[in-house]
């Protein structure tokens, strides 16, 4: 029989779950996970005959790492799940030694965006809430081991290792509202990790309903729209969900989430090579950015081999189209940033996940 794992509880589900064990610890137990312990004997406060029972009763995880690719400043790791699914969750260094944990949400992806090797892998499942927490610890244990990173976490003592948490890896997390939203409020716990809401960014294709639903009843994390154009026809083709979620709706939302306490939404645009870097896209996006608080994040796409569209292999955009489209942005004052090319090396970048 399997038994009950512990990193992914808050401090209250974990007392419960460990009772009739006593408060302190839980507390205990909880201050571990946190500073990124892998296994029980790290925990050396707690007397070795506990730590030999709380082995027998519990895990710490409920999936395991089963491979862990590394380059300069990406760690990406596939982890099975108890029911043998596979997962990755990432972790970026942003070359500075802050450290960026990227997480799934669901196993596989609905949504079939056509740059994306997630979305070629069809829907297997969403993950509970759990499983969600612990990518951020299994992630928070493998950069405690990091010689690096434990030089920071010594320097920044009571501070997490990790310094963000982009919920942006496999699936899309606004198709798995309740789970993701018991994630962040474990994560954001003020009695537990309480890693601060304003540094969780949760990536989105566009789902109008449950962004309307986190627009009245947050969490108010930071947001970001996986955009890619706001040419609705092209959309559609690169993004299926546009025909139930059209852009005007998604607007609606973003304004609204903004209006009741959001902070500032970031649009991301994965850039195509020579398919969404025309002038049109970049007067529609103008268009469509026009009244929100926003910056434009350019991603240039990562290669995934096979992915094509209308029958032409999908490819990187050129640097001159890359520095002509941001060019072509901020003429018309839209805030505008790369993201970085990190983690191709490992298939560990945007779009390159499973
Ligand atoms: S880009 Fe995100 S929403 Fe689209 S298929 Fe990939 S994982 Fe799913």
């Amino acid at each position: 029989m399997e038994t009950q794992s512990l990193a992914g509880l808050g401090p209250a589900e974990l007392e419960k779950v460990i009772s009739p064990l006593p408060r302190f610890r839980a507390v205990q137990i909880y201050k571990w996970i946190i500073k990124g312990v892998s296994d029980f004997e790290q925990m050396t406060d707690i007397p070795n005959s506990l730590r030999t029972e709380l082995k027998d009763h519990f895990r710490l995880f409920s999936g395991s790492v089963v491979s862990c690719h590394e380059d300069a400043d990406t760690m990406k790791t596939a982890i099975v799940m108890e029911d043998g699914q596979k997962i990755e969750a990432v972790l970026l260094n942003d070359g500075k030694n802050r450290l960026t944990a990227c997480l799934s949400t669901q196993c596989g992806c609905p949504a079939g965006c056509v740059f994306c090797k997630t979305g070629t892998l069809g829907f297997k499942r969403n993950l509970n809430s759990n499983e969600i927490v612990e990518q951020f610890f299994l992630l928070t244990s493998l950069a405690a081991a990091n010689e690096k990173a434990q030089k920071k976490e010594e320097h920044l003592k009571e501070k997490h290792i990790i310094d963000n948490i982009v919920i942006m890896g496999m699936g899309e997390p606004l198709l798995n509202l309740e789970q993701l939203r018991k994630a962040i409020s474990i994560l954001n716990d003020p009695s537990g990790l309480n890693f601060s809401r304003r540094r969780i960014t949760v990536s989105t294709c566009g789902i109008c309903s449950s962004m309307f639903d986190i627009a009245e009843n947050g969490p108010f994390v930071r947001l970001a729209l996986s955009l890619t154009t706001a040419d609705e026809i092209l959309r559609q083709k690169l993004m299926p969900v546009t025909a139930a979620n059209p852009l005007q709706k998604v607007k609606e939302a973003l304004s609204l989430f903004q209006h009741n306490g959001g902070g500032r939404i970031t649009l991301e645009i994965p850039l195509l090579g020579g398919i969404n870097t025309r002038d049109q896209d970049v007067v529609l996006i103008a268009r469509f950015a026009e009244g929100i608080d926003s910056v434009i994040n350019i991603i240039p796409w990562n290669p995934v081999e096979g992915l094509e569209f209308e029958g032409n292999v999908l490819h990187e955009p050129s640097k001159k189209e890359i520095v002509e489209f941001i060019k072509k942005l901020e003429n018309l004052g839209l805030k505008v940033t790369t993201r970085l090319r990190k983690g191709r090396g490992v298939l560990g970048a945007c779009g390159q996940l499973g």
